[in-house]
Parts: C-alpha cells; sequence; structure tokens
C-alpha cells in the first residue's frame, strides 16, 4: 500500500487491515512515497516524518511492515519502480497486490509505466466515500479485486488542516501519531 501518509490515518490502516482480511494476504507493506511526483503544488512533509509516523501507526499489527524503497530512492516515485524492488525482495513466487482507495481508479490510467504495474500486482480497491470506483476505461488485462470497508471519512488533507486550526485528530489518526504530530507541531505552519 503506497501513500503518501502525510500524515498515516485511520481510513489508511483500517483499508489495508480489510484487504489482508478479505483477499488472505500473507502481509501488508506500507511504502511512504519519496517525492510524490504527483503533489508538486505543497511542500510534502519529510520523508523521515512520514515514515515515523507510519511506523507507529503499523507497529501494533504483526502482518503490517513498512518499507523504505521509496524513500531511498530519491527521486520521483513510480509505482512500477515500487513494485519491481518489492519483487526483487521477495523473491519469485511472491504474488504481489496494490491496495489502494477509489479515488486512485481516475488517475491511475495516466501513470508512468501503467502497462508494466498492471503486468506486476493485482489492484485491491476499497471503497473511499465521495469517490466513485469505475474502472469501466481500464484494460481487460487489469487485475481488480474490490475489497468493501466500513467508509471512513479521513483524508490527510482535512488531518493536516484540523491539526494547523488545533482541532482534535483523536479518532482519525492511531493516537501514538496524534501525540507525534502534536509533539512536533508537524503541521502548525500549514
Ligand atoms: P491527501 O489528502 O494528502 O491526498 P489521503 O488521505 O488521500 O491524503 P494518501 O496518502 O494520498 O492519503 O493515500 C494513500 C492511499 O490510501 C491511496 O490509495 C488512497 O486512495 C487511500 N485512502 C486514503 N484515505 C482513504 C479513505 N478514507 N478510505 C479509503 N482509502 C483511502
Ligand atoms: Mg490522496
Amino acid at each position: 500500500m503506497g501513500g503518501t501518509f502525510d500524515p498515516i490515518h485511520n481510513a489508511h490502516v483500517g483499508a489495508a487491515c480489510e484487504a489482508l482480511a478479505q483477499c488472505q494476504l500473507d502481509e501488508v507493506v506500507f511504502v511512504p512515497t519519496g517525492v510524490p511526483w504527483q503533489k508538486e503544488g505543497r511542500g510534502v512533509s519529510d520523508a523521515e516524518h512520514r515514515y515515523a509516523m507510519t511506523l507507529l501507526a503499523t507497529q501494533s499489527h504483526p502482518r503490517f511492515r513498512v518499507s523504505r524503497v521509496d524513500i531511498e530512492r530519491r527521486k520521483p516515485t513510480y509505482t512500477a519502480d515500487t513494485l519491481r524492488d518489492l519483487d526483487e525482495e521477495y523473491g519469485p513466487g511472491t504474488e504481489l497486490f496494490f491496495i489502494a482507495g477509489a479515488d486512485i481508479a481516475e488517475s491511475v490510467l495516466s501513470w508512468k509505466f501503467i502497462g508494466e504495474v498492471f503486468a506486476q500486482a493485482t489492484f485491491v480497491l476499497v471503497n473511499r466515500p465521495n469517490a466513485v470506483l469505475s474502472t469501466e476505461h481500464w484494460p481487460p488485462a487489469a487485475k481488480v479485486v474490490q475489497v468493501e470497508m466500513p467508509a471512513l471519512d479521513i483524508s490527510s488533507t482535512d488531518c493536516r488542516r484540523r491539526a494547523a486550526a488545533q482541532r482534535p485528530l483523536r479518532y482519525l489518526v492511531p493516537e501514538s501519531v496524534g501525540q507525534y504530530i502534536a509533539s512536533r507541531g508537524l503541521y502548525d505552519h500549514d
């Protein structure tokens, strides 16, 4: 599951947990992005902060882990590269799934090397409030699984705005992530 995770929130871990169960996955690897090429407008928090928060949010789940492949790359992140790196790390015989929210279904087709991505992994698409899941323009060869979870109307954008306005993040992000944000004033100047 790739993401900016700025910050990681309860819908991210909730989606991962549901995908793990419904698709009978062995584990979920969270991959915080390095330099997110699609988010150049806004300054994204330092990768080490996003990595630390991802660790905090996932550490209590025995089947969650966090990978630094995209952070270490230090150049624009393409999902095809991420999947190739994970494939190399896990070795032959590993089946890869890419977990994402329904909102990415539209933009996926404009991703670089998307053909490669479709060949590398099965997409696991999770419902997300206000996002219409449409894969009708996807190539027939694309492998897609849909996973339903109790809809959580949480976004990192809203979490950052709340933090900046000193509004509570409790129950939107894991407790430890909330503490991390508060103690560093991570979004105070957003
Ligand atoms: P931002 O507001 O900064 O875009 P975000 O909440 O969308 O943040 P991302 O890091 O962009 O979080 O998303 C990582 C992945 O998690 C994406 O595939 C996204 O679709 C999915 N996702 C994020 N929030 C939800 C949610 N509330 N329900 C389902 N999937 C979600
Ligand atoms: Mg997003």
